[in-house]
């Protein structure tokens, strides 16, 4: 079953037109990455998804639901959930604060404030502790406790390691077997294309707005992905030289 379905999407910054005609499904329980360099607009797709950023064309359909011009939060209630690039975390709400604000516009489920604790143990001794006083890691990971106590049907992680260490990293994707478990659908964008590898059952990778390779990730290769990435074509460059 899908859980996601986008047709036709087009999604402006006033003129610009950062997501260009994407077509795509997601089924449910499935991790899927969306890579491609800096500007292809998967930061956009993934706001559109979630509804932080309105569509301009197209249509995004939630678990047989048209979402249309469904606001944010309503989405959440459905089970949608974005972590954002940049965590956005209210910098003056404690931890528990924090999660506790994402577990009232969501629903009820497996995941609770004190399962996040469990889950994140960084985070037990910064219970009390206003968000903007947090590391890195420890925001990253508020971001994502946030947005799962909402006990979401699929959750948009959107480049989820960016400026944290290894360690930390390994420790945010320690969560992917849970989600797993509960039958979350994931669909992160990531840089780390070894990760990518290793974590998704398929890869979507974007060049200017356009998805320009898919395919399941144990069917890809690293340099099909790279020549995707780059907008390679040597096809194309070979026959420029005949
Ligand atoms: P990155 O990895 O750098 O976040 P991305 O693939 O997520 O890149 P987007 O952030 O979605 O790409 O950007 C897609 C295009 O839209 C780029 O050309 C970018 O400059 C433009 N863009 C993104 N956000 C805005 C904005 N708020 N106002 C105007 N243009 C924007």
């Amino acid at each position: 079953m899908n859980k996601l379905e986008i047709r036709d999407l087009e999604v402006c910054h006033g003129l610009l037109k950062a997501v260009r005609g994407i077509n795509l499904n997601v089924q449910a329980g499935e991790v899927l990455a969306i890579v491609g360099a800096n500007g292809a607009g998967k930061s956009t797709l993934m706001r559109a998804i979630a509804g932080s950023h309105r569509a301009s064309q197209g249509s995004i359909t939630f678990m047989g639901q048209t979402l249309g011009d469904l606001p944010a939060h309503k989405r959440v209630g459905l089970g949608l959930c974005l972590v954002p690039e940049g965590r956005r975390l209210f910098p003056k709400l404690t931890v528990q604060e924090n999660l506790t604000v994402g577990a009232q516009i969501g629903r009820i489920g497996y995941w609770t404030v004190e399962k996040i604790f469990e889950v994140f143990d960084n985070l037990v001794k910064r219970r009390h502790a206003n968000a903007d006083t947090l590391s890195g890691g420890e925001q990253q990971a508020t971001a994502i406790g946030r947005a799962l106590v909402a006990n979401p049907e699929l959750v948009l992680l959107d480049e989820v390691s960016l400026g944290l260490s290894p360690a930390i990293v390994d420790r945010v994707y320690s969560i992917l077997p849970q989600l797993r478990e509960t039958e979350t659908t994931v669909v992160l964008v990531e840089q780390d294309l070894g990760r990518v590898m290793k974590v998704s059952d398929r890869i979507i990778c974007m060049l200017e707005g356009r998805i320009v390779l898919e395919g399941a990730t144990k069917d890809l290769t690293r340099d099909q992905i790279i020549e995707a990435y780059f907008g390679l074509k040597p096809n194309a460059v070979e026959g420029a030289e005949t």
